[in-house]
């Protein structure tokens, strides 16, 4: 029959090659100018760029902050072939490293122009491109970019979205090659020669995970017809899974999981990372700024509900991630940027810190017969941030400086953080830039209020001496 070479594997090579075309020019694909963008595998792509960055002394994965021992577990996997299942809650960067490993791959390929997979011209897959290169004289190519297909995990999705439409009972009964009826790739096989994206690999209902197995493992589909049909789908497979989705969900059966090296990826390690991720992710570039002591509250506050530590560790059920401290931290420069601040104040934060609740109360959940309610989980923890921060400063404060500060603040009676009268001095050597003045100097006082109860806050941005009598 004419389809046999459906069945078959199709290679072509200089000696029985049709003539390429590429923008209406024939060109020779075997030529210097064109031989690295066919014929080879995206891991040998993959190897060839790793090479090359070891070589130039420099971190493919620059843009993720911190996670060194990670990014090396990635690069030796890539190296030696493997595919990735990145394990770690929501939050914490497994999707923008699976894009981060997408750079590795060359910017283009050459592929057949038309084809529903950007099938490489030396090796198509698709039954259309296998007829072309193998009964045409002339077979037209485009440039196609680098590929990252996200699949989501879903429960409810069919073998149509995942895998696509094959039939070869549709060719039989004398359909086009490029009907839809006889091919429509899924995600999966959208994916060939990028890299693709499982989100959620064991939310994929588990017979379509021995579906991808198949195509994976032995490169072949079995149709909705039982037809056996051969399909070398080359992709880089790169996967997520949440370990806290185990409820209602199928796992990840054991002979994909055999292909795949588990990379565990977490929260930040430290505070600065925390900080860095925050700052370089916020929507919001412009505006007031947040001084170190602020980020290092807000942060903090954050870190704290993930930790064993925390006082209220025993009622948080699912802790926030690192969107949830982006998100501070866009909220708190809105506040404060709305109100005209040139640098972020306590008063930011909001009337009993509602600023940071709205940032934090979607961001995590807590058991069902909690006797604390979110909000006063939140109180709680931006409270003994502050207190933390606070004493820090308090503590860096030189001896003589304080007794100074003191004596001022007994002479004045009542500071206003605002006006900045008085203990500019100390308060301009914690500060990053001359704009933060303001921040500063009502941080020193709430340290101070905080720690020695010598003065005590009385409004925003005002503290009064404590044996004043108002
Ligand atoms: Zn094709």
């Amino acid at each position: 029959m004419e389809f046999e070479y459906i069945f078959e594997e199709v290679k072509v090579n200089r000696g029985n090659a049709p003539k390429f075309r590429l923008n209406g020019e024939e060109i020779d694909i075997w030529s210097k100018e064109f031989a690295d963008f066919h014929s080879k595998s995206i891991t040998d792509y993959v190897r060839e760029n790793l090479i090359r960055y070891e070589y130039l002394k420099k971190d493919p994965f620059h843009e993720i902050v911190g996670k060194s021992k990670e990014k090396e577990l990635v690069k030796t996997a890539l190296m030696s072939g493997s595919n990735i299942l990145f394990k770690g809650k929501k939050g914490y960067g497994k999707t923008t490293f699976s894009k981060s490993i997408l750079k590795l791959l060359p910017e283009k390929l050459l592929a057949i122009k038309g084809c529903k997979i950007h099938d490489d011209p030396t090796q198509p897959v698709c039954f259309s491109c296998k007829k072309k290169v193998l009964e045409e004289n002339v077979v037209d190519l485009v440039f196609i970019p680098r590929k990252w297909i996200r699949i989501p995990g879903d429960p409810m999705m069919t073998t149509r979205q995942l895998i696509g439409g094959i039939s070869i009972q549709k060719i039989r009964e004398g359909y086009d090659l490029d009907h839809p009826e006889v091919f429509t790739p899924g995600r999966v096989l959208k994916a060939h020669r990028g890299i693709a994206y499982f989100d959620e690999l064991g939310s994929i209902p588990s017979a379509l995970q021995t579906l991808l197995h198949e195509l994976f493992e032995e490169k072949q589909v079995t149709t909705p017809e039982g037809d056996i049909v051969p399909m070398r789908i080359d992709a880089l497979i790169i996967a997520s899974t949440n370990p806290a989705n185990y409820k209602g969900v199928s796992d990840i059966k054991e002979p994909l999981l055999d292909r795949m090296e588990q990379i565990d990826i977490g929260a930040p390690e430290t505070i600065e990372e925390e900080i860095e991720i925050g700052l370089k992710n916020m929507s919001l570039k412009e505006g007031a700024r947040i001084p170190v002591w602020h980020l290092k509250i807000l942060a903090n506050a954050v870190r704290c509900m993930r930790s064993k530590n925390c006082r209220f560790a025993n009622r948080i059920e699912v802790e926030p991630s690192c969107r949830a401290t982006i998100k501070l931290f866009d909220h708190i420069r809105a506040s404060a940027t709305r109100k005209g601040h040139e640098a972020v104040m306590l008063s930011d934060y909001g009337e009993n810190f509602e600023i940071v609740k709205l940032a934090l109360r979607s961001r995590f959940e807590i058991d069902y017969d909690a006797e604390i309610s979110k909000d006063e989980i939140v109180e709680g923890v931006v409270n003994d941030s502050i207190d933390n921060v606070c004493s820090s400063i308090y503590a860096s404060i030189p001896r003589d400086v304080f007794g100074e500060l003191i004596e001022r603040i007994a002479e004045i009676k009542v500071l206003n953080a605002y006006k900045a009268n008085g203990i500019s001095e100390f308060a301009a050597s914690i500060c990053s830039h001359s704009s933060e003045i303001k921040s500063a100097i009502e941080i020193i006082l709430e340290s101070i209020a905080r720690c020695s109860g010598l003065v005590e806050r009385i409004g925003d941005g005002i503290y009064a001496y404590k044996a004043y009598d108002r």
